[in-house]
């Protein structure tokens, strides 16, 4: 699952009131794999486990742009956030780049 976000909707998306982050009190190393699974390959174990916890949290579009709106550069995206993984993630940064790119 790839989303597409653009930088218009980087700067609009609020930080919600009503819920709570499914991650909220866990162990954040959950979040941070040893190994990040290739693009061309399934998630491996550990970012199983990570994706499980993500999966029904009501924060996922939220925490995914927080993360675009907070690094500079791709390579800083590490560990599973937001329901994807690192090198889904990285893609969409890049791909949200790319669209501000030319969005200038
Ligand atoms: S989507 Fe973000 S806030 Fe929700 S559980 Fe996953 S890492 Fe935590």
């Amino acid at each position: 699952m790839i989303l597409s976000i653009n930088a218009n909707q980087v700067r609009q998306v609020p930080v919600p009131e009503t819920s709570s982050p499914a991650c909220q009190g866990m162990d954040t190393d959950l979040f941070f794999p040893d190994k990040a699974s290739a693009a061309d390959s399934a998630p491996n174990e550990a970012e199983r486990k990570a994706l499980r916890v993500c999966a029904p949290c009501q924060l996922k579009r939220w925490c995914l742009v927080q993360e675009l709106a907070e690094v500079s550069v791709a390579d800083r995206i590490r560990g599973v956030r937001g329901g994807l993984r690192q090198v889904e993630r990285r893609a969409l940064y890049r791909a949200h780049s790319d669209a501000g790119r030319a969005d200038q």
